[in-house]
């Protein structure tokens, strides 16, 4: 029997299996041939390169770093300008490649092409169910993304299911701004982005029900030489993250910023509350105490979570006189980007 099985090597769940892998036996289960593949923009803080182990940061991992973001309201725009810290478009498919290598190096047992149908538990153990074989474990944690099995088999769901899009144009671009449209007459609830990647150029959408057909509308791209397109669910609320043997990490915990859709360090913070919790409780023998979990990851993350949820619901709500108000009064106020911190926009906002 595994001390600790993990079903999804993206960046919650190798980046947990690293740290727990030491001196416990750790299982991770990865329903795909090879870590990487997920739609993602890789658009992260400093915060999240300081987080990171030395070997994957090294050389490759970040493709482009951007000091300002214009946000495009109703023909106006807002602009926020760090000048002293950056944020890193980083290549996501490095960033998972090489967090599943720092997993195996650290000991972890990594298996692939294994899609875990189901699990229970019982007093003794978890047991777990792939299409090939069975596995036991004393924890399970679930880093198994938006449609998370482990979230399933303990009753916990996403309040929401948005749609998260990626086209890349090939189109270098090495300027050092974001782009991000807010236009309610396409998108109701969400926003369309222009990242610049060095290399080429991403163009983004994330909402409920959005399709490439909008997206390739809002940027008029019949000209355009499209390279690539992904897309992905991104997963929001607040739903339990623990029962007993099992925890939930990342996308699966929806531990995801509402207003941006970024989970990576979200995620792989709580992946480093859950190591403290499942060392602590692996010690003692026995699994009880997972709840330190909950309440270590929600102490840091759930006030912005929350404040986030809340300024969605508004916004979704507002129709255009109501959203021309709000930009006429945000446009009075004095923005400085440097005290923004876009992890933790809200906290920081009022702790100054
Ligand atoms: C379009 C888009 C753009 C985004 N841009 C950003 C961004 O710029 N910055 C940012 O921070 N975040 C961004 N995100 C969010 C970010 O991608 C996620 O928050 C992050 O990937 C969550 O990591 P995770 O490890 O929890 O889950 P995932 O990365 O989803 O990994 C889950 C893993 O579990 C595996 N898996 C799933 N089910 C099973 C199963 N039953 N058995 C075995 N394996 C399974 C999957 O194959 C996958 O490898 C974006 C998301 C989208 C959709």
């Amino acid at each position: 029997m595994h001390d600790l099985a993990i079903i999804g090597a993206g960046p919650a769940g190798s980046y947990l299996a690293g740290l727990c892998a030491g001196n416990r036996n750790v299982l991770v289960l990865e329903e795909h041939p090879e870590p990487g593949g997920k739609a993602c923009s890789g658009l992260v803080s400093s915060r999240l390169i300081k987080l990171l182990p030395v070997e994957i940061k090294k050389k490759g991992l970040i493709e482009h770093t951007v000091k300002r973001a214009v946000m495009h309201f109703m023909n106006r725009q807002f602009e926020f300008k760090k000048r002293e810290s950056a944020a890193y478009v980083i290549d996501r498919d490095v960033l998972d490649r090489r967090l599943a290598a720092y997993a195996e190096s650290a000991g972890a047992e990594m298996r692939y092409r294994e899609k875990v149908l189901s699990l229970a538990q019982d007093k003794e153990k978890v047991r777990l169910k792939t299409a090939r074989r069975r596995f036991e474990a004393k924890i399970v944690a679930g880093c198994d993304g938006a449609r998370s099995v482990a979230a399933k088999s303990i009753g916990s769901k996403p309040a929401e299911l948005l749609n998260g899009l990626i086209m890349y144009i090939d189109k270098q671009d090495y300027s050092d701004t974001v782009e991000m449209w807010f236009d309610k007459s396409l998108v109701k609830d969400g926003f369309f982005w222009r990242i610049p990647r060095g290399k080429n150029t991403e163009l983004g959408c994330m909402g409920y029900g959005l399709s490439f057909a909008i997206l390739e509308r809002f940027f008029d791209t019949v000209k355009m030489k499209v390279s690539g397109r992904a897309a992905a669910p991104v997963p929001l609320g607040i739903t339990p993250t623990f029962d007993n043997r099992i925890l939930l990490v990342g996308d699966a915990a929806c531990q995801v910023k509402p207003w941006s859709g970024g989970g990576i360090t979200y995620g792989m913070l709580s992946a480093s509350y859950a190591a403290e919790v499942i060392s602590n409780v692996l010690k003692r023998g026995g699994f009880t105490g997972l709840s330190a979990y909950e309440e270590m990851w929600k102490k840091r993350l759930l006030k912005d979570i929350k404040a986030g949820l809340i300024a969605r619901e508004f916004y979704k709500d507002l129709d255009l006189k109501g959203l021309s108000s709000v930009i006429e009064k945000a446009e009075s106020m004095k923005h400085d980007g440097d005290k923004i911190d876009f992890d933790f926009p809200f906290s920081s906002m009022f702790t100054g």
